[in-house]
Formats: structure tokens, C-alpha cells, sequence
């Protein structure tokens, strides 16, 4: 797991006024940066790729969003790639961070982190941004919830993983995300290695080997 901090999670920020989709939303400015020139700015999360709002998954990525940030002060480091860090739609590209109950910026979990670990996108490694996915992501260990613990332990059968061919996760097949799966789209893996060979990584929340 990658345990780099970010650069520089604080450059501007603001409170999220509405929520667009699963990665893209409005955030009223109250810390300001020179590339800042709206006082409504639309942000769009760097390396991470929610569905689109036209797909059945689109709107329960934009519900969770809407559950994480609505009315919330988050926090942006801002693409330092271009000289106005915005991104063809003139959108700014940023990792985002919420702020700890003490109102302190929780650097160790960005909310385009907290989407992957969701299941509401994938990690998306682009190269012409500043960010690294192995920068941003952040050292904290997911805990799965005591009641997943235990049906992991009771129910799952060893070496058996399961994973939708609309995501890149594989799950215990116990975890909450993989029983949103619909059957026609499970696919299923005999060990962790051939998962991970057919192109899946590990769910954030099951955390299976
Ligand atoms: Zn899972």
C-alpha cells in the first residue's frame, strides 16, 4: 500500500454547494489561489474516473458523493501541470481532502480515494497531470466493520473471489460491494493471483489478499 503524503493539500478551499456526478462538483471558494477566478468553481477529482451520470451506475456514485461532501469544506491540491490547473472543460483538476472533526485537513484518506474504496470508481493513473496515485492515495488502513470480519472468517470458502466485469475489484464474495454485483456481471476467481493476472486489484473494503 502507498504511504507517500501529498504535496500540498491545502491550496485552496471552499464549501461544496452541489455535486455534478461521482467525481465532479461545485465548491464555493473561501481559501483563494491565484488560479482561482470564479467564486463557484467546478472541480473535477485528479486520476480517478466515476460512471457516467448516462449509466445505471452513475447515480448511486453521485448519492454517494452527494452523502460525503454536500455542504461540506473540503480542500484541494491543485494540478500544478498546467499554469491555470484546469482540465479541457475548465474544470479544476484536484485531489480533494475533507477535514477531520477538529477541523484539520485529513491528508491520509482524499475523497478520490474514498471513491475507489467505495466501489464508485477506478483509479485512473494519468500522466499529464501532476498526481501520482501512489502520491495521493494516502496511509490509511481501511477497517472493514466487525460484521464483515465475521462473515469473512465464517463464509468464505479459501481462494474464492468474486468481481464484476463492469469494475476492476475483486471481493470476498461476503463483502458488502460485491453483493450489489449483479449476476450477469459477476466473475469469479479461483485465487487472488488469477485476479489479479485478469487486470483486478483488491476492494479497499474487503481487503482480500
Ligand atoms: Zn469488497
Amino acid at each position: 500500500m502507498p504511504i507517500l503524503a501529498a504535496a500540498a493539500p491545502d491550496e485552496a478551499s471552499g464549501i461544496v454547494t452541489n455535486v455534478v456526478d461521482g467525481d465532479t462538483f461545485d465548491l464555493r471558494i473561501d481559501k483563494t489561489d491565484p488560479r482561482i477566478i470564479y467564486e463557484i468553481e467546478r472541480v473535477r477529482l485528479a486520476d480517478v474516473d466515476s460512471p457516467e451520470m448516462s449509466t445505471p451506475e452513475g447515480e448511486p456514485a453521485k448519492v454517494f458523493a452527494t452523502d460525503t461532501l454536500l455542504g461540506q469544506r473540503v480542500w484541494l491540491d491543485i494540478d500544478n501541470t498546467s499554469g491555470d490547473g484546469r482540465d479541457p472543460y475548465n474544470r479544476l483538476l484536484a485531489v480533494v481532502y475533507l477535514e477531520d472533526l477538529n477541523g484539520t485537513i485529513n491528508t491520509s484518506h482524499p475523497f478520490n480515494r474514498m471513491l475507489v474504496d467505495a466501489g464508485f470508481a477506478v483509479v485512473k493513473n494519468f500522466t499529464n497531470n501532476e498526481f501520482d496515485p501512489a502520491a495521493w492515495w494516502g496511509n490509511a488502513t481501511t477497517e472493514p466493520e466487525p460484521d464483515e470480519v465475521n462473515e469473512t472468517a465464517t463464509t468464505t470458502t479459501e481462494g474464492q473471489f468474486v468481481g464484476s466485469t463492469k469494475s476492476d475489484k475483486y471481493h470476498y464474495p461476503s463483502c458488502r460491494w460485491a453483493e450489489k454485483i449483479l449476476p450477469e456481471n459477476e466473475i469469479w476467481f479461483a485465487s487472488s493471483e488469477e485476479a489479479r493476472a485478469a487486470g483486478y486489484i483488491p476492494c479497499g473494503v474487503c481487503n482480500p489478499p
